[in-house]
């Protein structure tokens, strides 16, 4: 693919960024470049639209997507901090299209240990509203407040790894390929769903504190985070006092009871099933912490229903949440 990545603002005078604890324009740097190496160590083509100086803002601004502009980009991407008083990683699209690269976006630096404020509405923004290419914004964190201290332990590579590993899993054909059938599961599977379970392993152990390895194959150490995510999802929606050991024994299955989640809800079992969903190798379009029940999730669970042979009503009640963890 090509990629086109701003390190935003200037480095100093006209454009130049927020300055609090830490100063935006470097860090836009550390972190843009460091994506860069990343994409380009791994055989895509990169444009940088950074620019460094500039008359004004708005020459600033028009410069960049010139730049983008004149390349035929895959994917413009700019890098931001925030200021203001706030916490926690936000992006930006189009019209607040909750792209599945700009949800896992911010689930991934969340799950570094920062608050995840969404995916936004970024078409007030020049360079979303002007670049032709599909465009995400980023504001990692905020620099005038603590957010800008953990950013600092936490290190720019960490980001950058953070943002590719949501812009290569998603674009890695997942979204065209993601729904494998449960056979193709269990009978080894193509790589476009081996990267959506590796991701999902990856988010299971994020979810529930339990490591295990991150080799994109269903196995019985996989099965059993599986249901620690549903344990500790019960856990925290219900109250269940269950211990998250990943064994489904009876009080496991009597604290889902007929409980089941379902568009427009928000709750951790939401994000449990999403995992579990990536687990299988399909797509629910981003996992979100407590997860949001929207369409993505719902066309990825019918999906799943009807290839496992279920009733195909996108609600993710017992039966499907059972058939998912295969107990
Ligand atoms: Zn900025």
């Amino acid at each position: 693919m090509k990629f086109g990545i701003n390190c935003g603002h200037t480095k100093s005078g006209p454009g130049s960024g927020a300055v609090g604890r830490i100063v935006e324009s470097d860090e836009t740097r550390n972190v843009g470049y460091k994506l860069m190496d990343k994409f380009r160590a791994n055989g895509h083509t990169v444009v940088d639209c950074t620019i460094n100086s500039a008359s004004s803002q708005n020459a600033y601004l028009s410069q960049a997507v010139n730049l983008a502009n004149r390349q035929d980009l895959d994917y413009f991407i700019s890098i931001h901090f925030n200021a203001g008083g706030g916490r926690g990683v936000e992006t930006y699209t189009y019209e607040g299209r909750q792209f599945a690269d700009a949800l896992e976006t911010c689930a991934n630096i969340a799950a570094l240990g920062f608050k995840n404020r969404g995916v936004k509405a970024g078409t007030g923004l020049y360079v979303i509203r002007k670049t032709k290419a599909k465009s995400m914004l980023i504001e990692v964190c905020f620099v005038d407040t603590d957010d800008a201290n953990y950013y600092l332990t936490v290190g720019a590579d960490a980001i950058a790894q953070a943002i590719y590993n949501a812009v290569v899993d998603v674009n890695n054909g997942t979204a065209s390929e993601g729904n494998t059938a449960v056979d193709n599961v269990n009978n080894g599977v193509a790589n476009a769903s081996k990267d959506i379970i590796k991701a999902g392993q990856q988010h299971s152990i994020n979810f529930t504190g339990n490591s295990i390895a991150v080799d994109g194959i269903w196995g019985s150490k996989t099965k059993a985070n599986a249901i620690r995510c549903v344990q500790n999802a019960m856990n925290l929606d219900y109250g269940s006092g269950l211990a998250v050991d990943g064994i489904w024994g009876s009080k496991s299955n009597k604290a889902l009871g007929n409980h089941y989640v379902k568009r427009g809800e928000t709750q951790y079992m939401i994000t449990a099933v999403e995992i579990l969903l990536m687990l299988r190798g399909y797509n629910p379009s981003g996992v979100e912490c407590p997860g949001i029940f929207g369409s993505g999730l719902e066309s990825a669970v019918k999906q799943y229903q009807s290839d496992a042979g279920l009733k195909v009503d996108g609600i993710a009640g017992k039966n499907t949440i059972k058939s998912l963890m295969n107990v």
